[in-house]
């Protein structure tokens, strides 16, 4: 078990009586720990999963801090905790045969892209302070596959009943990270808002707009995966204009733009750029100087893109081109 500075045991993830877990965090340099996991992970793998999340809670695949001095590995934490984790991550891969593929809750952080090459990319939590921005799918995007997760805690942050459409906002913006699509079904096998907030605690939010936005975003990572699963994030080379919308949060009120934008590059260097109109009316954008209107939900795709020839990669490919 993880010790503190002064020896102490402590278990501070999601931990405790009306939470998720009763148990203890450990330290990932202990010989029991390793073999824990490894077992554990061994019986997922049997199930012929095709990805377990299985670093959830441990953030981007990290480890939390250990100071014990009879663990044998420094008394401080320290680059030895990624070593540690590292080479327990390339076992299980390794254990498996590659398949189940496996992420954290986050993105994964730089030293452990290599082997969680889908995680839960989640940008919920932003919300409590400010508006995420895809610093994350700008930098990596080309290394690594990640998935819009279960949305956990937005209903700390967002007013659904004050903006209904708050779905359709969070869907779009998943979909200009590059990342896939995620659903949470609720009450009856509806679509609701998000992982955590109790079914009879709000009404599920509109269906159809939100079926028809996932079918046509998917549809375009579909007929563009040479960007949108594959691709370099670029800066956005369309000049666009748009009115602003209020988003209503629960301690204050953002102004977004009215529509979300994001742009990327192939292998061979084409270049596409992606503008969304996240709401089911219809809109108007300047485009390049001309006025054009954008219907409900619709997506532009802009840039010369020639047809793909040949398969895509998948994560596991891509991933190992790192190791
Ligand atoms: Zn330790």
């Amino acid at each position: 078990m993880m010790r503190g500075p002064k020896g102490e045991i402590d278990a501070v993830v999601c931990n405790g009586e009306n939470l998720q877990r009763l148990g203890y965090d450990m330290c990932v340099a202990r010989e029991w720990t390793q073999k824990t996991v490894l077992d554990e992970f061994g019986k997922l793998a049997a199930f012929g999963l095709d990805y377990v999340q299985f670093f959830d809670q441990n953030i981007g695949g990290g480890t939390l801090l250990c100071y014990s001095r009879e663990h044998g590995h420094p008394e401080i934490p320290g680059a030895w905790q990624t070593r540690a984790m590292s080479s327990l991550q390339k076992e299980m891969l390794d254990s498996a045969g590659g398949s189940p593929v496996i992420g954290a809750e986050a993105s994964a952080a730089t030293p452990y892209v290599k082997n969680l090459v889908f995680n839960d990319a989640r940008a919920c939590f932003t919300f409590g302070r400010g508006l995420p921005v895809p610093g994350y799918a700008y930098v990596f995007h080309e290394f690594i596959c990640n998935f819009m997760g279960n949305q956990c805690g937005i209903h700390f942050y967002i007013d659904s009943k004050k903006n209904p459409w708050n779905l359709f906002y969070r869907t779009a913006y998943a979909f200009h990270c590059g990342d896939m699509l995620s659903i949470l079904l609720g009450p009856e096998g509806k679509i609701f808002w998000n992982w955590g907030l109790k079914w009879n605690a709000a009404a599920p939010p509109p269906q159809e707009p939100e079926l028809r936005l996932l079918r046509s975003l998917n549809q375009l990572r579909k007929q563009y995966p040479q960007f949108l699963f594959e691709g370099k994030m670029i800066p956005e080379f369309i000049r666009w204009e748009a009115d602003t919308v209020s988003l209503v949060l629960t301690n204050r009120t953002e102004t977004i733009p009215r529509i979300l934008a994001s742009a990327w590059e192939d292998s061979s260097g084409n270049r596409i750029e992606f503008l969304t109109n996240f709401l089911p009316d219809p809109c108007e954008i300047i485009l390049d100087g001309t006025k054009r209107r954008l219907e409900g939900l619709e997506t532009l795709a802009l840039g010369k893109v020639p047809e793909i020839v040949g398969e895509t990669r998948s994560v596991e490919q891509r991933a190992a081109c790192l190791r």
